[in-house]
């Protein structure tokens, strides 16, 4: 567990996100809670939604970018919406995922979701049985066959959003 003194403190994190277009509001938060209270997925989160804020406020960057909170989060935009002092929190939410995957600090789940779309083009993959299986289903209510997507395409746009070097990344730890 993280010790919390001084030497854990980045004094920088708040701003290195209120620098960001649109986030300047986290340094509004008055912690009243309102954002928590209403949010839907405050029961599977490690850390609550202001609690999030106060962290980012106080420099535990290390503990938000390691909580499953900025992962878990819908982007239902109800805190947003709620926020009395305007804190856009899931935008700031977003940034957040932005800076952990920057640090490698990426749920599998979400890095083998990459990978598979950069190797076959869908979340899931389309082939063998799952794509039989697929085919039958939209058959029974009338839909045509899916168009293959263009792969090449695909990999180009994860290619140049960065997202590239984790799924090679992925790939040689087969
Ligand atoms: S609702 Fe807004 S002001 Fe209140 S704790 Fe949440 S982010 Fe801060
Ligand atoms: S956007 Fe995320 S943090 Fe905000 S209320 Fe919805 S699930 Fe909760």
């Amino acid at each position: 567990m993280l010790k919390k003194n001084a030497d854990n403190l980045d004094h920088s994190f708040r701003y290195e996100i209120s620098a960001k277009v649109g986030a300047k509001s986290l340094l509004k938060c008055i912690q009243c809670g309102v954002c928590s209270s209403g949010c839907t997925v405050t029961e599977y989160v490690d850390l609550q939604p202001h609690r999030v804020v106060a962290s980012c406020l106080l420099g535990l960057k290390e503990e938000v970018l390691s909580s499953n909170a900025i992962w878990t989060c819908s982007l239902c935009h109800r805190c947003t919406e709620r926020c009395p002092k305007n804190v856009d929190y899931s935008f700031i939410l977003a940034l957040l995922r932005n800076l952990a995957v920057k640090e490698g600090k990426i749920p599998k789940e979400y890095s083998s979701t990459v990978v598979t779309i950069y190797n076959n083009g869908y979340v899931v993959p389309y082939t063998g049985g799952l794509k039989d299986n697929i085919d039958r289903r939209r058959g029974k209510m009338g839909l045509p066959e899916l168009v293959p997507p263009d792969l090449k395409e695909i990999q180009f746009i994860i290619e140049e959003t960065g997202l590239g070097a984790l799924a090679k990344e992925k790939e040689d730890d087969k």
